[in-house]
């Protein structure tokens, strides 16, 4: 069979988005998810408490110290990190079985885990800092919400500072101003990736057959 046959027509893109917690990466993230069929959401697992508006095995898989210890353990966490004093990680398994079937993953995880994914598989990956319009905005944002202490809200605006500082990594960069604007922002960057030379090694043999074909014509 001719290499141009096997496999998925392109490798998946592993798209990262982090910003600052009230950023508005959520929803950005569940409007790509509800256009976007190519791409699948990495759901975490995670230690921190669920909110009333969240469903166990859709936000996160919501879970015990010991069970995550256990699981970042044997290995079946891609990267973890400890975030507002709770553990996140993104587990290994269903981003492999996406990569293997040519599927888009896109993780909604902190600098941290960008970094980890990167450094793991830099090829696959393209990453997005998602910025708030001013710190002003991030703080209404946040009691917006209501669904955290004032306390927590508190440490979340901290610990902004932190995210934001490791903007100079990330691939590209959109401001959450309008959200339909960052949206298409967001849209076009994935479309992009998707048509990288590297993802399509279909395409890249065919080119190599149209090179022979152009001979016998
Ligand atoms: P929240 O508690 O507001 O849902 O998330 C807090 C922060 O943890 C966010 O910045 C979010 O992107 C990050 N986060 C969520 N899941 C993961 C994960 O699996 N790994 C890492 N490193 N960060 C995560």
């Amino acid at each position: 069979m001719a290499p141009s046959e096997t496999g998925p027509a392109r490798r998946g893109v592993l798209l990262i988005l982090s910003s600052p917690s009230g950023a508005g990466k959520s929803t950005l993230t569940r409007a790509l998810l509800d256009t976007d069929k190519e791409i699948t959401l990495s759901i975490s697992a995670t230690t921190r408490p669920k909110r009333a508006s969240e469903a166990d095995g859709v936000h996160y898989h919501f879970i015990r110290q010991r069970e995550f210890e256990a699981m970042r353990d044997e290995g079946e966490l891609l990267e973890w990190a400890e975030v507002h004093g709770n553990f996140y990680g993104t587990p290994r398994a269903p981003v492999e079985a996406a990569l293997t079937v040519g599927r888009d993953v896109l993780f909604d995880i902190d600098w941290q885990g960008a970094q980890q994914i990167c450094g793991a598989m830099r090829s696959d990956v393209a990453t997005v800092f998602v910025l708030p319009p001013s710190a002003k905005e991030l703080r209404s944002r946040l009691e917006r919400r209501a669904e955290d202490s004032a306390e927590v809200i508190d440490r979340r605006l901290r610990n902004a500072a932190v995210e934001i500082n490791h903007v100079g990594e990330y691939d590209y960069v959109v401001v959450n101003a309008d959200f339909e604007d960052c949206l298409n922002r967001v849209r076009a960057i994935l479309q992009a990736e998707r048509i990288r030379r590297v993802r399509q090694p279909r395409l890249m043999a065919d080119a190599a057959q149209l090179v022979k074909d152009l001979d016998a014509v």
